[in-house]
This record gives structure tokens, sequence and C-alpha cells, in this order.
């Protein structure tokens, strides 16, 4: 299947509501974990990894929706599918694997490997 923008812009924006409702999900986990106090040593601990683990979740939530929003403003732009980077055309498979991809392969591939390297 080859996806049209317009597939494209409505998968997009499918995944903004999720990532807004898995955000809002964490958020109200977060408050829960504030009530109450410590019992137990075990408790206590495994909240600590279990806030750990969600904050670790949200950021990554919190960057894929930045990702998907640029995405969605790029299609207001009319820019939508031009490589961010040396702005040639996305290959159109890639951006159905990648909707919120602003990167054809090539650039992709550079920054990774740059992000590899620096962190
Ligand atoms: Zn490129």
């Amino acid at each position: 299947m080859v996806a049209t923008y317009e597939q494209l812009k409505e998968a997009l924006q499918d995944h903004r509501k999720t990532l807004l409702a898995e955000l809002a999900d964490i958020d109200s986990r977060k408050g829960e974990q504030m009530i109450g106090y410590e019992t137990h040593q075990a408790d206590a601990a495994t909240r600590a990894f279990d806030q750990a683990a969600d904050l670790a979740l949200r950021n990554n939530t919190a960057k894929m929706l930045r990702e998907v929003e640029d995405a969605l403003a790029r299609f207001d732009k009319g820019n939508y599918g031009v490589c961010q980077g040396c702005g040639d055309k996305i290959d159109i498979a890639r951006l159905e694997a990648i909707p919120h991809t602003g990167l054809c392969l090539r650039c992709a591939e550079t920054r990774d490997f740059r992000a590899n390297r620096y962190s």
C-alpha cells in the first residue's frame, strides 16, 4: 500500500491523540503515587522504580509528541515530506513507515550516527 499525504496526515493526527492520552494517563498515575506514605521498604523501592520508568516513558512520549506536532506543522507550512536536512523529497515508503520523520533516510542515518556517538 502506498499512502497519500492526506492519509499520512490523518495517521499523524491519530498518533497525536494517542500520545496526548498516554501523557494524561502517566500524569494521573503520578498523582496517585504522591498520595499515601511508605509502609514498607520494598514498596518504596518498587515505587521509586515505577516513577523512574514513568519518567522515562513520559520523556519518550513527550519527545514523540513534539515530533508528531512538528510534522503536522510542516503540513500547514506546505513542506511536509521535504527533508529538513538536505531539502530532497522524502521517499513515500519511508513516510509511510515513519509518518513523523522530517529527514530522508540518508540524513537520518547521519544524524543517528552522531547521536550515538555523542550520547
Ligand atoms: Zn536528507
